[in-house]
Parts: structure tokens; C-alpha cells; sequence
């Protein structure tokens, strides 16, 4: 049986200290985008939902989400705005 040892916490830390942050500019920047995000129909509020079928791009450090509209249900992608799924707006 293999006999695992962790490492000191602040080792840990003042290691990741010297290291370049590739996840949390663009995982600010996706955040971003989602909060003053709207639906194009409708205008009602929109959740992320990953993008299953493609959840990771070579070019970005976060996952892929799409937007899904919690007013008529429609699915989109904020980037392009491209519609994957028309909803019924009311
Ligand atoms: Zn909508």
C-alpha cells in the first residue's frame, strides 16, 4: 500500500505565489460577461449551462457555457450570439 503524504499547506502557498494566475483573469472575465448578460428575445435573466458537448477549447483556461433564459427558454451562446435552442417568449 502506497503511503500518501501531503504537502505543508503554506509550502503550498508560497509555491503558487511565483506562478501566473491563468484561470482567475479569464474566469473574472467570464463571470463578467454572465452578470450583464440578458436574453436577446425576451430580456429576462439568463443561468450558465456548460456546453456538454464541448466543455473545454484549446484557446481558453475556463469551461464553455452556454446561456439559457429563465424568461422563454431559450439557449444561446454569448460569444457569438448564435441561438441553440428558440424558446416561447411570452
Ligand atoms: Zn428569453
Amino acid at each position: 500500500m502506497t503511503k500518501i503524504t501531503e504537502m505543508d499547506p503554506g509550502e503550498v502557498f508560497s509555491i503558487l505565489d511565483d506562478t501566473d494566475d491563468l484561470v482567475g483573469r479569464e474566469y473574472e472575465e467570464e463571470r463578467k460577461l454572465f452578470d450583464n448578460l440578458s436574453c436577446p428575445r425576451c430580456g429576462s435573466s439568463v443561468v450558465a449551462s456548460l456546453d456538454a458537448s464541448n466543455p473545454f477549447s484549446e484557446s481558453r483556461n475556463v469551461p464553455n457555457y452556454f446561456a439559457d433564459c429563465l424568461g422563454c427558454g431559450c439557449r444561446f451562446d454569448p460569444r457569438t450570439g448564435r441561438f441553440l435552442k428558440m424558446g416561447n417568449p411570452r
